[in-house]
C-alpha cells in the first residue's frame, strides 16, 4: 500500500504515519518528492490496513501497489532515482560511463587504465578484483591485492570505483576500497548477497542474470531496497537466446521499458552484451538513443593479452572514439556526457 500524504503534511503528521504502518506489522519507507511525501508500507496486508491509514491527519489517500516490487516501482517513487558515488552520477542530465578492464592484472594496467579513461572522459573505472569465473582453472582474480591497485587508481585519477562482490562475507572488505558495488549476472539471485549489499551504505550496479526476467530483476533489487539501502543501479548485460553470433543477445527495449516501471536508473553493458569489442561503440551509441543512464564498458591497454575477456575489451583508441559518438547522440538527446 502506499499512503500518499497531502502535500503541506507536517513532519509530524508523516512520523504519526509511519509509526502507524509499523504498528499494524508493516514495513514503512518514507519518500520524501518534490510534491508529495508518501510512505510504501511493505508486508503482509490484513483486512481493513487500507481503512485504518486511510482516516489518518494528513493522509491525501491509500491506494495499493500493483506491481510485485514494491520500493522500486514507479508507483512509489515518480521522480527519477539519481546515484551519486564519487565521480559517477547515473540517472540524471549526464550519462555515466564506466569503463576499466574486465580483471586487474597488475599495477601497470590498472593505472594506465585509469588515465586513459580519465583522459577519453569516462566517469568511473571498472575492474574486477574478484571474478566469478565459469572455469575453476580460469584467474580469478588478485582479490585484496586488486582491491589495493583500484584504490591507487582513484587516489591518481579521482575516478570512482566500480568492482564485483561476489560473496556476502566479502562486502565489507570490498566496501572498504570501492565506491560501487557490482552484483554480478551469477550472483543476481543470490538473496544473502543481496541483502548483505542492502545493508550497506555503498551504491549498488545490480546486473541483470542472463536467464532473469526483467520481474526478477527488479524484485531482486528490491531486496537491496528493502534493507534500506536506496542507491541501486540496474545493468542490463545481455540475456541467453539461441542466437550465437553473439556472446549474448543485448535487448535494448529494456531501457524504455524500465524506465516504464522504475525510478531506478538504467545501465547498458555492451561488453558482455555482445562479446565482441568490434560490436560494442555502435551498441553504446544505440543505449544512449534508447535512453539509458549510463554505461559500463570493457576496456584494456593489450586485449590480445588480457587474462580475461580480452575479445570484447576496447584497446584506448577505441574507446576515446567511442566516447566521440556517445557523446554526439547523448547531445542529441539533450544530454551531456
Ligand atoms: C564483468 O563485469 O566482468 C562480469 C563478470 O559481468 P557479468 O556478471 O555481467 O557476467
Ligand atoms: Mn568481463
Amino acid at each position: 500500500m502506499i499512503v500518499v500524504m497531502k502535500s503541506g503534511a507536517s513532519q509530524d503528521q508523516i512520523r504519526y504515519m509511519t509509526a502507524q504502518v509499523e504498528g499494524l506489522g508493516l514495513k514503512a519507507h518514507v519518500i520524501i518528492g518534490a510534491e508529495r511525501t508518501v510512505i510504501a508500507a511493505v508486508g503482509i496486508k490484513r483486512d481493513g490496513t487500507k481503512e485504518s491509514l486511510a482516516i489518518g491527519d494528513g493522509v491525501a489517500d491509500v491506494v495499493p501497489i500493483s506491481a510485485p516490487y514494491k520500493v522500486a516501482s514507479l508507483e512509489v517513487k515518480e521522480e527519477r532515482t539519481v546515484v551519486t558515488a564519487g565521480s559517477l552520477q547515473v540517472g540524471g542530465p549526464r550519462v555515466g560511463m564506466i569503463a576499466g578492464p574486465c580483471s586487474v592484472e597488475s599495477e601497470q594496467q590498472i593505472l594506465e587504465t585509469a588515465r586513459a579513461v580519465k583522459t577519453a572522459g569516462g566517469s568511473a573505472l571498472r575492474g574486477g578484483a574478484f571474478k566469478p569465473r565459469t572455469s575453476p582453472y580460469s584467474f580469478q582474480g588478485m582479490k585484496e591485492e586488486g582491491l589495493e591497485l583500484l584504490a591507487a587508481a582513484r587516489s591518481a585519477t579521482g575516478l570512482a570505483i566500480v568492482t564485483e562482490v561476489v560473496a556476502s562475507e566479502d562486502v565489507p572488505l570490498v566496501s572498504h576500497y570501492a565506491d560501487v558495488l557490482q552484483i554480478g549476472a551469477r550472483n543476481m539471485q543470490n538473496y544473502r548477497l543481496l541483502e548483505a549489499v542492502g545493508n550497506c551504505e555503498r551504491a549498488v550496479l545490480l546486473k541483470r542474470g542472463p536467464s532473469a526476467t526483467i520481474d526478477e530483476l527488479l524484485l531482486a533489487a528490491e531486496y537491496i531496497l528493502d534493507r534500506g539501502n536506496t542507491n541501486v543501479m540496474l545493468c542490463e548485460r545481455g540475456i541467453r537466446t539461441f542466437e550465437s553470433h553473439t556472446r549474448f543477445t543485448l535487448p535494448l527495449a529494456t531501457v524504455p521499458y524500465l524506465h516504464q516501471k522504475t525510478h531506478l536508473p538504467v545501465v547498458i553493458d555492451p561488453s558482455h552484451g555482445t562479446g565482441h569489442a568490434f560490436l560494442v561503440p555502435d551498441m553504446a551509441a544505440a543505449a544512449i538513443a534508447a535512453g539509458a543512464d549510463g554505461l559500463i564498458v570493457e576496456v584494456h591497454p593489450n586485449p590480445e593479452k588480457a587474462f580475461s575477456d580480452g575479445y570484447q575489451s576496447l584497446n584506448f583508441d577505441a574507446f576515446a572514439s567511442m566516447m566521440e559518438q556517445c557523446r554526439n547522440i547523448a547531445h542529441a538527446t539533450g544530454r551531456e556526457l
